[in-house]
C-alpha cells in the first residue's frame, strides 16, 4: 500500500504565492490544498482537519492570526507556519507568541528553506500525536496497575474461604484503632467467638459442610455488624469484631445479637450438634477498662471466650 500524503492547507490571497507553494510543496510529496481566504481555510480545516497549516498573516477578511487561534482550538495538535512580507516582522513575532510553529518571509528568496521549515513543523506533528499516543497509553496502563494493586493489597487482607479479613488485618487495625482511643480517649470493643463442638461437627459431616458453617457464620456476622466495624477470621474456627467507638454494654448487647443469630440459623448437620443446634461462644472485652494496649485486650477476650465455654457453651461472657 502506498504511503499516505501528508496534507497541508495553504491560505494566501495573492495567486502566484498559492501557485508556488502549491508546485513546490507537491514535488515534495505533500497532498497541498489551497485556499484564499482565512474564512475559506476554517471552513475546509472544520470540515477536515489538517496537521499543518501554512497562511498569510494579513488577507482581506479574517486575519492569519485569527485563523492560527481558531485551528489550535480545533485541534490543538496542528502546526501553523505563518507567512508575512518583511515590512510586518513584528506580526511574525506576534505569530509565534500566539502559538505558530514557525514563519516564513515573503517574497520567497530561498525555498530550501520553505521546505524546511515546513519538514520540520510536520516531523514535530508527528512527534507530539506520537507523544500524546503514548502518554495515553501510559495514562491507561497506570490506571490498569492501579486497579491490580488496589485490587492485590485488598486480597492480601482477605481470609481465602470466607472472605472476611484476616488474622494480620485484623492486627493492624487492632493497633490502629487502639493508638485512637490513647489519644482521643475513645471506646473499643472486641468480640472473640469460637465455634462449639466443631471438630464434632467436622467429624460427622465432614471438612467441607464445615467449611459451608464456616462461610455461613461469616455471612451472619457481617450482617449483625456496621460499616466501621471490622470482623476477620482469627484463625481456624475462630471470629473477632473489632467495634471502634463501642462501649462494653452496647458490644454485649451486639454479641448477644450474634449468637442468637447463629443458634437460631438453620445449618444444615447442625441438629447433630450437642442441644441440637450449631452454636458459638463468645467472649468480649473492652478499652480502657479490660487493658490499654492490644495484648492485654485480645488476651481478656481470649480468657473471656473460655469463660464461656466453661460455663456450658452457646454464651457472652464478659470476664475471665
Ligand atoms: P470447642 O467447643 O471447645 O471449641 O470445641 P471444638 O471442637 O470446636 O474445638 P477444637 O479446638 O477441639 O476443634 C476445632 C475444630 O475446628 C477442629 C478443626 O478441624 C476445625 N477447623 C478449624 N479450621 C477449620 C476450617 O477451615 N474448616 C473446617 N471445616 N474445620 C476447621
Ligand atoms: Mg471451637
Ligand atoms: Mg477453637
Amino acid at each position: 500500500m502506498p504511503e499516505e500524503k501528508i496534507r497541508l492547507l495553504v491560505a494566501d490571497d495573492e495567486e502566484s504565492i498559492r501557485g508556488s507553494l502549491s508546485m513546490l510543496l507537491g514535488e515534495e510529496g505533500y497532498d497541498v490544498t489551497t485556499v484564499p481566504s482565512a474564512e475559506e481555510a476554517l471552513e475546509r480545516f472544520g470540515r477536515d482537519p489538517f496537521p499543518l497549516v501554512i497562511t498569510d498573516i494579513r488577507m482581506g477578511g479574517m486575519s492569519g492570526i485569527d485563523l492560527l487561534k481558531e485551528v489550535r482550538k480545533l485541534r490543538p495538535e496542528t502546526e501553523v507556519i505563518i507567512m508575512t512580507s518583511y515590512a510586518s516582522l513584528e506580526t511574525a513575532v506576534l505569530a509565534l507568541r500566539s502559538g505558530a510553529y514557525d514563519y516564513l518571509l515573503k517574497p520567497f528568496e530561498d525555498l530550501e528553506l520553505v521546505i524546511t521549515a515546513v519538514a520540520r513543523a510536520v516531523e514535530k506533528g508527528c512527534l507530539v500525536r506520537e507523544r500524546n499516543r503514548l502518554m495515553e497509553a501510559l495514562a491507561r496502563k497506570n490506571e490498569e496497575l492501579s486497579a491490580i494493586n488496589t485490587f492485590l493489597a485488598e486480597r492480601a487482607n482477605r481470609d481465602g474461604l470466607t472472605g472476611l479479613y484476616n488474622h494480620r488485618y485484623f492486627q493492624e487495625a487492632l493497633a490502629r484503632e487502639t493508638a485512637l482511643c490513647v489519644r482521643h480517649g475513645r471506646a473499643l470493643s472486641l468480640i472473640f467467638g469460637d465455634v462449639d463442638h466443631f471438630k464434632q461437627f467436622n467429624d460427622m459431616h465432614g471438612h467441607q459442610a464445615g467449611d459451608m458453617v464456616l462461610c455461613r457464620i461469616a455471612e451472619i456476622l457481617q450482617k449483625c455488624i456496621r460499616m466501621s466495624d471490622v470482623v476477620a477470621r482469627y484463625g481456624g474456627e475462630e471470629f473477632v469484631v473489632l467495634l471502634p467507638d463501642t462501649i462494653q454494654e452496647d458490644a454485649r448487647e451486639l454479641a448477644e445479637r450474634i449468637r442468637v443469630a447463629i443458634e437460631s440459623h438453620p445449618f444444615p448437620g447442625g441438629e447433630t450438634q450437642p442441644g441440637g443446634k450449631l452454636t458459638i461462644s463468645i467472649g468480649l472485652s473492652s478499652f480502657p477498662e479490660d487493658g490499654r494496649e492490644t495484648g492485654a485486650l485480645i488476651q481478656r477476650a481470649d480468657s473471656a471466650l473460655y469463660a464461656a465455654k466453661r460455663s456450658g457453651r452457646n454464651l457472652v461472657r464478659v470476664h475471665g
